[in-house]
Parts: structure tokens; sequence; C-alpha cells
């Protein structure tokens, strides 16, 4: 890194923040933030405390209120702190999400969701790593490289975002739209919103995830008597092996970007049909989910299946990060620097958030520790892996202009 910070020490000036990393977290647990679609009342009251709080250390907030009508307030917020860099020609952003989660059945919790508790090196609470372990990690990022006297690289951008749990209409995709001056296409865009426990995989691809529910039509009859009827879970049965043939006939391509490496067709639910033994169903309603190499057209298996099939979700992939791209790069070398790993690029059969800002055209990668507990009861963030992903923003931010590799 061009500046006068060397790696370790600049590690050591975010680690003395671990106690404040833990307290911004504690309280953003403590203000549920749930959209209207997860029977909530938005994100209104998290993002003022949110706000407050990063003035009170000294930075400027932004706040771009997207209107919606099924909120008090009118308008799903979503705030940005602009760092100003060294140099200005283009921005890097690190993307977290306010919104959480219900907290599902309260008695699988062993402490309340909405109440921080800290134990054994992990802080209990909704939201505690589903994104909020990021938020708390690169704010403090950029306080530590403030407090050194150094500035970021480039102009650095802390996005807070606003639902982005149920489809990201009043979030980032609306600030894609409405906002969309705010992005360059040179920017480098992380979103610290999945990972897994060692830090090791970054994610810039997913499949096309497409859910479909088919209803096979019979006649109910007897048991005693199928000659008087037609049984549909016969047909269920039939229909599951030859589409399960099909789907992986004419779709077999591989790409070792991914794991697993190949398109997944799976029969998953069944619905209840007849309550009892002795009579055959007339009818049964079943599903396949499936998911697409990024590839293949993404309404390709619908041409293959046709009548009573209803589109349950469709998420069409979208253009991967190319795995040399710069945030990528960037990243990797960030985390060389400061665990001395060599991560790994691929790409998840689940759709992330940060395929909106692939469709809009910006390069984007999604990394970070997580123990990957998502939306389970007991979500935990442990805290010694904030820290770490804390040092390993505050390296991104200050590596030098050049250090991605760009033009080599
Ligand atoms: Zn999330």
């Amino acid at each position: 890194m061009p500046t006068t910070v060397t790696v370790p020490a600049l590690a050591q000036r975010v680690a003395l923040h671990e106690k404040d990393m833990v307290d911004f977290l504690s309280g953003l647990i403590r203000i549920p933030a749930l959209g209207p679609k997860n029977g909530g009342d938005g994100e209104m009251k998290k993002a003022r405390w949110l706000a407050k709080y990063c003035e009170d250390h000294g930075f400027k907030v932004e706040w771009f209120n997207a209107p919606c009508k099924d909120v008090t307030d009118g308008v799903r917020p979503n705030l940005l702190v602009r760092v100003p860099g060294k140099v200005h020609t283009r921005a890097l952003w690190i993307m977290s999400h306010i919104d959480v989660v219900p907290p599902g059945n309260e008695s699988d919790w062993k402490t309340p969701p909405f109440e921080p508790v800290l134990k054994d090196g992990r802080l209990y609470g909704r939201g505690s790593e589903d994104d909020c372990q990021s938020l708390a990690a690169a704010f403090w990022a950029v306080k530590a490289i403030l407090e050194s006297g150094e500035k970021p690289t480039f102009d650095t951008n802390l996005l807070f975002v606003a639902d982005e749990e149920t489809g990201s209409e009043f979030g980032i995709q609306w600030m894609l739209k409405a906002h969309k001056d705010l992005f360059g296409k040179d920017d480098l865009i992380l979103v610290p919103d999945g990972g897994d426990p060692k830090g090791e995989y970054i994610e810039v691809a997913e499949k096309t995830l497409l859910w479909l529910r088919f209803t096979v039509h019979g006649k109910q009859a007897h048991g005693s008597m199928p000659n008087l009827g037609n049984n549909s879970t016969r047909g269920v049965a039939q229909l599951t092996v030859e589409l399960d043939k099909a789907l992986h006939a004419r779709f077999p391509a591989k790409d070792k970007l991914f794991m697993p490496p190949e398109s997944t067709f799976e029969p998953t639910k069944r619905e209840a049909n007849v309550p009892n033994v002795n009579t055959l169903p007339g009818k049964d309603v079943f599903y396949f989910d499936t998911r697409l190499l990024p590839k293949y057209d993404p309404d390709a298996p619908l041409k293959l299946v046709k009548d009573d099939v209803d589109v349950v979700q469709h998420d069409k992939a979208a253009p991967p990060t190319p795995v040399d791209a710069e945030i990528v790069r960037r990243l990797q070398a960030a985390l060389k620097a400061t665990r001395r790993v060599k991560p790994k690029v691929w790409g998840v059969g689940g759709g992330t958030v940060a395929a909106i800002f692939r469709r809009h055209g910006y390069a984007a990668a999604v990394w970070s520790t997580y123990d990957e507990l998502a939306h389970q009861p007991n979500e935990y963030c442990v805290v010694k892996n904030m820290v770490a992903d804390a040092q390993v923003y505050a390296h991104l931010m200050l590596q030098g202009e050049s250090e991605g590799g760009r033009g080599r």
C-alpha cells in the first residue's frame, strides 16, 4: 500500500475498535426493521438511529427516501455516507442492508431476538450477521483510516439500503433507477451480504432460479375400484421421473466456477392430497426447484414443460461479474495481505442482491466472513470475524490506485 500506514499498523488500529463495533452493532440489533411484506413498518426508526450515530461520529449522512405507501412514514430510507478519497476518479462502494427478516418462531430463540446478547465471542440477535455485521465493520474501517490521519485512496461510499429482504424494490433497485448518477461504471462495488466461515469465497455469479408448480388432474375414486378413477399420484410419479430426465438431458453443461458445477433440477415439495389411505387422489400438486447455469436462456426450461405449470418464482441470472474484475482482484489482494489466504472465486445457486448491480452493468462482488446464519433463529455475529472483516475493508480502502492490477 503506497501510504504511510503499514498493513499491521492499520490492522491494529482497526482492532482497537472492537468494542465500538460491538456497541454499534448492538444498537442496530435493538431496533427491528421489517419491511411491510414481512409484517413490519419499514426501516425509518432504525435509519434515524443510524444516521444520528454516523453524525455523532463526524460523518454527513445523505438520505434517499423511496416512496412507499405501505409504511407509516410513506418512505423507505436509504442512507449514504460519502468519504472523500485522495482521488475522485471512481468510488469504492460497500453496500449493506439495514432491514432484517422476522425472528420466526420466538420459542426457537434462546435469547430475545431484538435484544443483543454478547456471549463467548458472539453477539446474538436478529440482523447481527445479516447484514449489520458488515455495516459496523465497514463503518469502523473508515473511522480507523481517518483517525490515522489518512484518507481512502478513492472516494469511499458506505451505502445502507432498505428492503433487501423483500426484493429491493425500495432499496438498491430504486437507487439504481432514481439516483443512477451516483454510480460510475468504473466504480468498485462490494456487497458484503453473504460468505463462508473462513471468508475464502468471493461470489461473482449465480444461476437462474426457477420454481415450478405442477398440477396433475385425475379422477378421484375408492381405493378398491381404481377402474372407476384416474389416480393423479401415479401421474405425479411418472411426470417427476420424466421431467427429471428431460431437464438434465436438455441442460447438461458444466461450469467449474459453480458449486455444484451443473444446473440442478430437483423435485421438492408435494401438497397434501387425500386424507385417507383408501381414496385415489383426483388432483395432485408438486414442485420443482431448478437452478440453471447462466449460459442458458433463463426461459428455456419453460419451453420444455407445458400445460398445468405455474411459475412460482423466476429470478433470471444476471451477467456474471468477470472473475478478474478489479473489485475481485483488489479483494483477493486485501485477503492475501491481511489473512494470508488465497480466496476462491465462485458462483452460487441462489440469487444475491449483487445481481441487481450486475443487471445494471456494474461489476459487483459478494464477500464477507459469515457463519451463514442468515434468517435462522439464534442468529449471531462472530465478533472476531467482524473485526477481521473491518481489517480487510480498511486494506481495500487504502490500496493504491493501480494496486488492483488494472491494465496489466
Ligand atoms: Zn442479507
